[in-house]
């Protein structure tokens, strides 16, 4: 019988410390183990394979509910939650048997270095990572400018990579122990900044295919992406929705204005989290990808809007230290837009669907 899911503690530990997660570096080491000792990283994994059950929708209900407290530990969540996804559709069997465990256990964190690869099949940029054969295995080349859940305490990352033999590209899980990989100092940035985002060199490191997540990059990309997109779309929920009902936490007149804006908000919102666990769940976003990007740029516009409605509400208390989590979310929800697919990259890739459609 595996660990039940339990997030009173963790809410508790989030409430106490989202602002301190948000601006201080040295919290990092405190945030994975607080999401797993809650069962947070294990919804959605098969009993079967040591998680508690339940699909991927709920783990994208878990992600939000995260990101209702904080976004930081909600990234976290979704590095290595989207990790641990990674492991389960691939088909390296060896792999799976080796890293699920320590993975759900937290022992290792799990982080997806795959924006480039995002971009790369965009079109928007080549891919950073190099690899060549040597013997039975792979020596690798090349450097990732952000990723996150990059713990110091121990880190598997996936990385895309092309190849100098004309295969297809492939997607390798990088142990930080392994010779040639490092990581650098976390990046100074003005929010998140508990997450553990660094930077990662890998010099002449030696991987045989019991590291390779996926043999056919592309192929496989295509394959995770509703879900690798679902689970950061939680982030996006999580965010909505607890600006939302923070404004009911403002005086009754200042809401009263616009309490029509925010019902027709909440419904929306309601409306898109269904859509979203649809889609992911029936295959939608899979057969027509261009529906799920439309739906993540629309979250966007909700997240930025549940925002703005929150800071009417709240007024100038807002705008003191201590007194609401205002400042932090509007802070939270500047990086909504940013994270790769990015809302720049998407509506570009709709535009091109739309003329080639129209050709
Ligand atoms: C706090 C933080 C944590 C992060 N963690 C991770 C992580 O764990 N894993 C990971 O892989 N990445 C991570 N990233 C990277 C993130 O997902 C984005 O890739 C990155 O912020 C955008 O890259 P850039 O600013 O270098 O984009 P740039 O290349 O400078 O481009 C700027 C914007 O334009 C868009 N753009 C650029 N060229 C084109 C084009 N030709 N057509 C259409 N759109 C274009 C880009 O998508 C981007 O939105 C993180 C970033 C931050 C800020």
């Amino acid at each position: 019988m595996n660990a039940p899911v339990s997030f009173e503690a963790l809410d508790a530990w989030l409430d106490a410390n989202a602002d301190a997660l948000d601006v201080d570096q040295s919290r990092a080491p405190e945030i994975l183990p607080q999401l797993v000792r809650s069962g947070a990283a294990a919804v959605g994994v098969p009993e079967a394979l040591g998680g508690t059950g339940g699909t991927i929708a709920d783990a994208i209900d878990t992600i939000a509910a995260v990101a209702q407290r904080s976004l930081t530990a909600a990234f976290v969540l979704w590095g290595h939650r989207t990790f641990i996804e990674y492991v389960l559709q691939s088909d390296n069997e060896a792999l799976r048997a080796r890293w699920l465990p320590p993975l759900l256990a937290g022992e290792i964190a799990g982080a997806t270095g795959l924006s480039n690869a995002m971009k790369y099949l965009s079109d928007i940029e080549p891919l950073q990572m190099h690899a060549a054969r040597k013997g039975n295995a792979f020596m690798l080349n090349g450097s990732l400018p952000w990723i996150t859940n990059l713990r110091r305490e121990g880190f598997i990352a996936a990385a895309a990579f092309d190849h100098n033999d004309g295969s297809p590209p492939s997607i390798f899980a990088i142990w930080h122990n392994v010779p040639g990989v490092e990581r650098s100092d976390d990046l100074d940035l003005t929010g998140l900044r508990a997450s553990n985002t660094a930077a990662l060199r890998l010099t002449d490191t030696v991987l045989d295919d019991t590291y390779r997540l996926a043999a056919n990059a592309p192929a496989w990309l295509a394959r995770v992406r509703p879900a690798f997109l679902g689970l950061q779309c939680g982030m996006s929920i999580g965010l909505a929705q607890r600006a939302l009902l923070a404004t009911l936490d403002a005086s009754k007149a200042s809401r009263e204005s616009i309490r029509a804006e925010i019902h027709e908000l909440e419904a929306k919102l309601a409306e898109q989290t269904a859509q979203l666990k649809r889609g992911v769940l029936d295959d939608t976003f899979f057969n027509t990808p261009a529906t799920m990007f439309e739906l993540r740029i629309a979250l966007v516009d909700t997240v930025t809007h549940a925002v703005s409605l929150e800071v009417q509400a709240t007024g100038g208390r807002g705008y003191l230290r201590g007194q609401s989590g205002v400042a932090r979310r509007v802070r939270e929800a500047s990086f909504i837009p940013i994270v790769t697919p990015s809302l720049v990259q998407l509506k570009t890739q709709l535009a091109q669907h739309r003329r080639i459609a129209a050709a």
